[in-house]
């Protein structure tokens, strides 16, 4: 895998595959809530750019709805207060083009002078970033139009066989970005011989999301911690109610086949012992401790309870070795956040490799004004972090690796 330090970028236009899908305020007001992406992103933009660059950043931002790109482009989210976000942080003007791979595209591209930057429109704006291989091939030889050399620093996108991600790379001269290769040095750190006992743990929104990864860390940790919106479909399997809590009921079978395979292997799996039960999703909404015998039929769950956090906490005293990927609560809300924060700090306190993965779970780690010192590593990306555990190759990487 080649790196930026191996190309000559003077006078080129590079484009760059940035990682700058930040989470945006829950209710709706685009504000961006936690900078760490962009800031992750920055050191690759610099180097290009000092080195005399024409920079070209191809980045999404959330999943845009729609059949086509105009209809993609009216409901949103755009890029552009993250490009702004940018050049305020970078220090120097950023350009914006309203599309991807169109005219305002072709006229940012072609006017930059050296050192110039300038950020493309959300790339899944496209409908074929994400489509099938004609499409998608399609698709990246109008975005490899515009430059002469392609950098891919998006570690939270390499798991993806997106045009950007996968088809781009083959089309022109490519190296991995600092970001990417710090990343791929930390997980293989933790996949090859990892000091013991290794506790992974998972929380985060849907178990459908996750439980691929969990059947696969069943060979590689020795307990499993599982919470957050995840925990409740692990309750329902056990024959717990969980009233209106996030529940992918169609998803109980597999989770009871990952519960029988982790007896089987010796595995420990924990699962939460009492919730806060909220009457709705809100930030100020009522809400109470309840164990998870005892759940209300017309509440829902949003945090670990105070006796999770303490078994938790004492599930990770004696790790060597912790993966984090997803919070156990809405931590977004202040009033959800306890779980989250109990689960980080007794994460920060451990005396081996932590490795925090996953957009919001590093989010929260910020926002809740934790020390991010106090943890190995911080990683941008969650699913590709994951997917990486579970031993699968990532489609981003592959690319990469073919050096021809
Ligand atoms: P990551 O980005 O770290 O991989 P996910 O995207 O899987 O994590 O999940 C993060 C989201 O899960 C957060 O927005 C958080 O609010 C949500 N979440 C955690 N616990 C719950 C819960 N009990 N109910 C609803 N959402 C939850
Ligand atoms: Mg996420």
């Amino acid at each position: 895998m080649r790196s930026v330090d191996d190309l000559e970028v003077l006078g080129r236009r590079v484009l760059l595959r940035s990682d700058l899908n930040v989470p945006l305020d829950l209710t709706g007001t685009g504000e961006i809530t936690d900078d760490g992406r962009i800031r992750a992103s920055l050191p690759v933009i610099s180097k290009l750019s000092d080195r005399g660059a024409r920079v070209i950043i191809i980045a999404h931002l959330g999943r845009p709805k729609g059949g086509s790109f105009a209809e993609r482009a009216a409901g949103g989210p755009s890029l552009r207060p993250v490009a702004e976000r940018l050049g305020g942080l970078l220090g120097r003007p950023v350009a914006f083009a309203t599309d991807v791979a169109g005219e305002s595209a072709s006229k940012t591209a072609f006017s930059l002078g050296d050192e110039d930057v300038a950020v493309l429109e959300n790339v899944r704006f496209e409908p074929a970033e994400t489509s099938n291989d004609a499409e998608r091939a399609a698709f990246a030889q109008r975005l490899a139009r515009f430059g002469e050399l392609y950098v891919d620093d998006a570690f939270g996108a390499v798991h993806r066989k997106h045009a950007s991600v996968y088809d781009l790379p083959a089309l022109l001269p490519h190296a991995a970005g600092d970001l990417v290769r710090e990343e791929v040095a930390v997980l293989r750190q933790l996949t090859t011989d990892p000091a013991r006992p290794f506790v992974v743990v998972l929380g985060g929104k849907k178990p459908s999301d996750k439980l691929a990864v969990i059947g696969n860390l069943l060979g590689l940790a020795d307990r499993i911690l599982i919470g957050g919106g995840m925990g409740y479909t692990f309750l329902a399997a056990q024959g717990y109610e969980v009233g209106n809590s996030v529940l992918e009921a169609d998803q109980i079978p597999a989770v009871k086949a990952v519960m029988e395979e982790a007896k089987r292997r010796g595995v420990e799996l924990v699962l939460p012992v009492d919730l806060v039960a909220a009457t709705h999703f809100a930030p100020d909404a009522e809400h109470s401790v309840v164990p998870v015998t005892a759940f209300p039929a017309d509440r829902e769950g949003v945090d670990a309870g105070p006796r999770t956090r303490a078994l938790f906490a004492e599930k990770l005293a004696d790790a060597k070795t912790v993966f984090w990927n997803g919070p156990v609560g809405v931590f977004e809300f202040p009033a959800f956040s306890g779980g989250t924060r109990a689960v980080a700090e007794a994460i920060s306190r451990v005396d081996g490799l932590t490795v925090v993965g996953g957009g919001d779970s590093a989010a929260a780690i910020r926002t809740l004004g934790l020390d991010e010192g106090a943890f190995g590593h911080i990683s941008t990306g969650g699913g590709a972090s994951l997917e990486y555990l579970e031993g699968k190759t990532l489609p981003g990487l592959t690319a990469l690796e073919d050096d021809s």
